[in-house]
């Protein structure tokens, strides 16, 4: 607890600039969301590769039997506009318009260039992920990847 409550403190000190760099950081891989669905298709018997640098847009999961990708995404950085309609923080607010646009508009080249080379995309948003949503959300990913449409 007192290491937390320290980070938080920490956190509230930061200038804008490096809070942003700080949380750049702890999004990076093995976040709790792509645990979650990790683990639950691991146990269902499905085997992957995790963060594919040779295919567009690193998916967080690939299934090669199934020639299928799935992302696991953060829902403000990826500009999730279900659950956060209003995702643009108020401080610096033009340099996070650009920003969060500018994350929109490259998870959409990559899907589109996946597709293109033959691979069926899915993308799991963290906000489904929560304690209410992740059964129902697990079980559909896991069976639109062994769906052959
Ligand atoms: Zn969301």
């Amino acid at each position: 607890l007192a290491i937390l409550l320290f980070y938080i403190g920490y956190m509230d000190r930061l200038t804008p600039g490096e809070r942003s760099r700080l949380m750049s950081k702890i999004r990076s891989k093995d976040t709790k969301p792509e645990l979650i669905v990790r683990r639950y298709l691991h146990a269902k018997g499905f085997r992957y590769r995790l963060h594919d640098k040779s295919l567009p847009g690193k998916p967080d999961l690939v299934f090669p039997k199934y020639q299928t990708v799935l992302f696991i995404h953060g829902c403000f950085w990826h500009g999730h506009k279900i659950c956060r309609p209003n995702n643009t923080p108020k401080s610096n607010k033009s340099y996070w318009v650009n920003k969060l646009e500018r994350n929109i508009i490259r998870d959409q080249q990559n899907v589109k260039a996946l597709s293109e080379a033959g691979w069926r995309v899915f993308v799991i948003y963290e906000c489904e992920l929560s304690k209410t949503s992740a059964e129902m959300t697990l079980l559909r990913v896991s069976q639109q990847i062994v769906d052959k449409k």
